[in-house]
């Protein structure tokens, strides 16, 4: 197997009790039949709490508890399960998290997902462009190739730095047949306020975009964002590493490529809103921007299924 993973991938990890909006707040944690048969084996004081805390339905998971808290993240925001039994304690989805894997015959892509703080910082601070690093056996498989092809070109595209960042959005919705309609910022507030949405921050976000973003100056934001256009480019190459391959299953890289350049437009477009109403953008503020459109869009199935069926 061929394992393949951005240059940043090894350096991340968990700030853990310093997140400010951890990943064991909000989400309902699923959890996988070995780590509810290593729970159900556990008796004592913990054994009773893991008993309360856990449904067993047909798809078991942790009861959250009070502000939607993981019932086991404690005081310190720190997760009882891992002081209890350690790392390995944990169940499969808590060890996973922020990482992503997608598959190809032969071919195992990594990541780490932009819902995360950590990672979101990560990914954005970085200076050079990031490289893809393969490591293991490559075995033959003919299945696939193309698209790898494609998503390389793709990336060679969004890394050149010899054109400006619009001109290479451009370049890779003609390359790629691909389609981001021209709306007044007012109107894609409307899309995405027509979508799944869980934090009532994204909703405020998308509702001052309704109402303040008819005067948006995105020229006068783009010169005072002038030396910071790695952030958008890194952006852009994480959502076609991420999503290029999945047109794997419907056959249409355009809809991935779209989707790649309508997220960093339309963070482009709430980075705009930010500083007019602020007088400033920070690089806080866009991780912060990146991370909720990260947790709001791309990990809402239902969310990115539309886009892409939208954007095909
Ligand atoms: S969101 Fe990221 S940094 Fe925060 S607790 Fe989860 S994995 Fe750790």
């Amino acid at each position: 197997m061929l394992y393949v993973y951005p240059d940043y991938y090894p350096e991340f990890s968990c700030i853990a009790s310093r997140c400010q909006h951890s990943c064991c707040i909000g989400w309902e944690i699923d959890i996988d039949p070995d780590s509810l048969a290593r729970y159900q084996a556990v008796h004592g004081p913990m054994g009773q709490r893991l008993k309360t805390c856990i449904s067993d339905g047909e798809e078991p998971h942790f009861i959250l508890g009070r502000d939607e808290r993981c019932p086991f993240l404690n005081e310190e925001n720190l997760c009882d399960l891992i002081l209890y039994g350690g790392e390995d304690f944990i169940c499969q989805i808590c060890t996973d998290h922020p990482r992503f894997r997608n598959f190809l015959p032969g071919r195992t892509e990594l990541g780490v997902g932009l819902c995360c703080e950590a990672a979101a910082h990560l990914i954005l601070t970085r200076k050079d462009p990031v490289q893809l690093i393969l490591s293991g056996e490559e075995e033959e498989a003919e299945e696939g190739k193309t698209l790898l092809v494609l998503r390389r070109h793709a990336l060679e595209i969004a890394q050149d730095r010899t054109k400006s960042l619009s001109q290479r959005e451009e370049e890779l919705l003609e390359q790629f047949q691909g389609w981001v309609p021209e709306l007044p910022p007012a109107q894609w507030a409307e899309f995405y306020l027509g979508l799944e949405r869980m934090d009532e921050t994204w909703t405020e976000h998308l509702e001052n975009l309704r109402t303040h973003g008819t005067a948006l100056d995105l020229s006068a934001f783009e010169i005072d964002m002038a030396d910071r256009q790695t952030e958008y480019e890194q952006l852009l190459v994480y959502f076609l590493y991420r999503h290029f391959l999945t047109a794997w299953e419907d056959g249409d890289p355009g809809s991935k490529v779209s989707f790649a350049v309508l997220s960093v437009r339309f963070l482009r477009l709430l980075g705009a809103l930010h500083w007019k109403m602020h007088g400033e953008f920070t690089l806080k503020d866009q991780e912060e921007y990146a991370r909720l459109y990260s947790a709001e869009v791309e990990y809402s199935q239902e969310n990115l299924d539309f886009l892409f069926d939208s954007l095909m």
